[in-house]
């Protein structure tokens, strides 16, 4: 390949980064802290970032986010609430106050780009809503009325059309709808506004905009089974509930029986979406194709309360085992799933960017309202317990975790996980919605408009990384400070 590209007007730019080719081509094995995308060009807004992606061949969401199936993660609440994912108030709207003037709205509409934009008392959120000024209220005014204060042109608070906090979006949006406003201020019982929704969004996504649904409107859900012989029934149970995609759970999917489970799936439940795994590497990968698998699943020992690599001295660094499957596994239409290791939304965005179609999560979703389980206080922090499906801890309580990590005749237990706490992450209907803006604003910045452009880009060798030394590491966090406060969102 030439050195250098020609970049138009202005001459010659250096070719510059890594490929993912490049970055994997030596035998060192790197994960998401080892390396960084090198940023591309900015042509569009975040929020328009296209996060749609398959989970299998057949399913498609509409957010790449799923809940690890551990008895500390995912109960029927937070499978509801990922599914039903429902993106639509803005809970941080901009606020002006009416001592405000009419240049501070412009302002923000060239700094945001939109201009409707409650007004509280003291331009805050959870202050008293006294008025809402939009385009239309200042779309004649002269240069010379930029300084016209707010109270003058904004429609007072009496005339406004409110939701009481506590509406679900479906409400809102009916509200909305029916007020034919661009916007809906969201008040609570003080009339200090709590939220706004847009009518551009509603338009956007009428009703549950992430919803992931099947044919019938039903929510999307899939569930765990093993592969001995009883799982079969389990599976039969499954499928009489309305599952829509099985994951067959085994810490290393490269085997007999794996590769028979799949067979006898596929043969009984032939529509049946069958997700493969864990597996690492290609070779592992092909078997699992080869039976029919409709996804993968990536990851051996990375996970947060895993202690696989340390006692079976297998496994592999989280990047290249997305990188290489994934790389194996899109000639035949499979779609992978990062698993396991996702410590921040930064890592989210690597594991899509080395080829994962979708990520999921253990301890980034535990310890949310939604995680099974009561909060528990420690030293004053309110804890949710986290543990390793093959903890010892959850070996003795359910037998099915133990069926993933022992053999039958097993005489002593190896645990292959442990048993912890998280803080408490409060909701996933906040936290997620940090992860998806958060996605999207690192799909901006590397200049891909969607999920599957990201994809083409990496393929296509456009996209660039380059690894990061330990001290380029250091760097990259918060350094050189006596005390910060880290609040993400
Ligand atoms: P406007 O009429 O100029 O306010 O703009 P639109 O209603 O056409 O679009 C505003 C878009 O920006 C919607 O998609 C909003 O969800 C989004 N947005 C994000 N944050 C804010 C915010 O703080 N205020 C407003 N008004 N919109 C926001
Ligand atoms: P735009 O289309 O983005 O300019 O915004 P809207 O459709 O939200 O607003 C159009 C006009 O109605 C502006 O003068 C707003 O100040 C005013 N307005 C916005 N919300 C309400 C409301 O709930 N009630 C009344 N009476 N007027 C509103
Ligand atoms: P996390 O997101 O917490 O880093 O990792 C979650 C993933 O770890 C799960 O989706 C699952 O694949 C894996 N996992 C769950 N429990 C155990 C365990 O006890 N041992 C091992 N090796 N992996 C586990």
């Amino acid at each position: 390949m030439a050195d250098y590209l020609i970049s138009g007007g202005t001459g010659y730019v250096p070719e510059d980064g890594l490929t993912a080719q490049q970055l994997f081509a030596n035998a060192d094995g790197l994960t998401y802290n080892d390396f960084l995308i090198l940023p591309g060009f900015i042509d569009f807004i975040a929020d328009e970032v296209d996060l749609t992606s398959a989970l299998t061949r057949k399913i498609t969401l509409k957010t790449p986010l799923i809940s690890s199936p551990m008895d500390t993660v995912t109960e029927a609440d937070m499978a509801i609430a990922m599914a039903k994912f429902e993106q639509g108030f803005i809970t941080d709207p901009v606020v002006l106050s009416p001592s405000h003037t009419v240049g501070d709205v412009l302002e923000a509409k060239i700094r945001h780009g939109f201009s409707g934009i409650p007004i509280t008392e003291t331009g805050t959120m959870g202050s008293k809503l006294v008025g809402i000024v939009t385009s239309r209220d200042i779309d004649f005014l002269a240069e010379k009325d930029h300084t016209t204060l707010l109270s003058e042109v904004m429609t007072p608070r009496m005339e406004l059309v409110v939701a009481p906090a506590g509406v679900t979006l479906k409400e809102a949006n009916e509200i909305l709808q029916r007020s034919k406003k661009g916007k809906l201020p969201i008040v609570n019982d003080r009339d200090e506004l709590v939220a706004i929704i847009a009518r551009t969004d509603l338009k956007k996504n009428r009703d549950y905009p992430l919803a992931s649904k099947d044919s019938h409107k039903q929510l999307l859900c899939g569930a765990a089974v093993g592969t001995r012989e009883d799982d079969k029934y389990r599976l039969d149970l499954l499928t009489q509930a309305g599952a829509d995609v099985i994951v067959l759970d085994s810490s290393q999917g490269n085997s007999v029986y794996q590769i028979a489970m799949v067979h006898y799936i596929k043969q009984k439940y032939p529509h049946l979406q069958v997700i493969g795994g864990n597996v690492v590497t290609a070779a592992q990968a092909k078997n699992l194709v080869d039976a029919g698998v409709d996804g993968l699943r990536v990851g051996m020992g990375c996970g947060s309360i895993c202690i696989t690599q340390e006692v079976m001295a297998c496994g592999r660094p989280q990047g290249t085992a997305v990188y290489k499957v994934a790389e194996y596994a899109r000639r035949f239409g499979v779609p992978v799933i990062a698993d396991g290791g996702i410590q921040t939304v930064g890592h989210v965005v690597k594991a899509l960017a080395l080829g994962a179609s979708t990520v999921m999560m253990g301890s980034l979703l535990a310890a949310t309202t939604e995680a099974p389980g009561e909060y528990f206080f420690s030293d004053g922090v309110r804890l949710k317990k986290y543990r390793g499906m093959g903890s010892l801890d959850a070996m003795e309580k359910s037998s099915s975790s133990q069926k993933r990590y022992f053999s039958e005749g097993d005489k002593v237990k190896i645990a292959q996980g442990v048993s912890g706490s998280i803080q408490d992450k409060g909701s996933i209907q906040k936290f997620v919605p940090y992860l998806i803006a958060g996605i999207q604003h690192g799909c901006q910045d590397i200049g891909a408009r969607s999920l599957s452009v990201l994809r083409s880009m990496m393929y296509s060798g456009e996209l660039k990384f380059e690894k990061r030394t330990m001290s380029a590491q250091i760097e990259g966090g918060v350094h050189s400070l006596h005390s910060f406060e880290k609040r993400l969102y």
